[in-house]
């Protein structure tokens, strides 16, 4: 494994056989950014530019139909992934239960800088409510032809829970940049 994921991996307690059992893919960190949106706290949101005009694109196409769609997570770093788990163990929440609701750091799609995390007005960011949001229906029916795929339906192979809320960008599924382990 990687040098820098192997020490953070030991340091949260998550071991090599638990990152087999959930058959994760470890991803490479994205290097260039744009700015996709600011919230009102002055909060920016990057994607690369590629996922960017992707965004773009779905997001206008969404709003053609009434359907707006609201940013609520993008690139999220390696290590701002690792403080999020380190701030859960602080919590006594054991290493198991957070990684059903968080990728271990190196196997996020968020710090591809092509996963987004949407939401619509009126329902709670991050919630199975997404799921009967007219904004949901809209993304079954187009998100792919603008290359975002579903990450974790119901019943995946990762171990995680159901996100509705969250989508990647990858013009061919699975085409995602990996780390090379041989
Ligand atoms: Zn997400």
């Amino acid at each position: 494994m990687h040098k820098r994921l192997k020490t953070i991996a030991d340091e949260l307690g998550i071991s090599e056989s638990l990152l087999l059992a959930k058959n994760l893919c470890l991803y490479q960190e994205a290097t260039e950014f744009e700015v996709v949106y600011t919230d009102n706290q002055g909060r920016s949101y990057l994607l690369t530019p590629a996922a960017a005009a992707a965004w773009r694109a779905l997001s206008t196409a969404a709003a053609v139909d009434d359907i707006t769609l609201t940013l609520v997570s993008a690139f999220r770093s390696i290590d701002r992934q690792a403080d999020i788990i380190r701030r859960k163990l602080a919590a006594a929440i054991s290493i198991e239960d957070i990684l059903t609701v968080l990728a271990p750091p190196g196997y996020s799609e968020h710090h591809t800088g092509r996963a987004v995390d949407i939401s619509t007005p009126g329902t709670a960011p991050a919630t199975l409510a997404f799921e009967q949001t007219a904004a949901f229906t809209w993304l079954n029916t187009h998100a792919q032809r603008f290359g975002f795929y579903l990450s974790f339906p119901q019943d995946n192979p990762y171990g995680y829970q159901y996100e509705p809320w969250h989508w990647c960008y990858h013009p061919a599924p699975h085409d995602l940049p990996h780390y090379n382990l041989s």
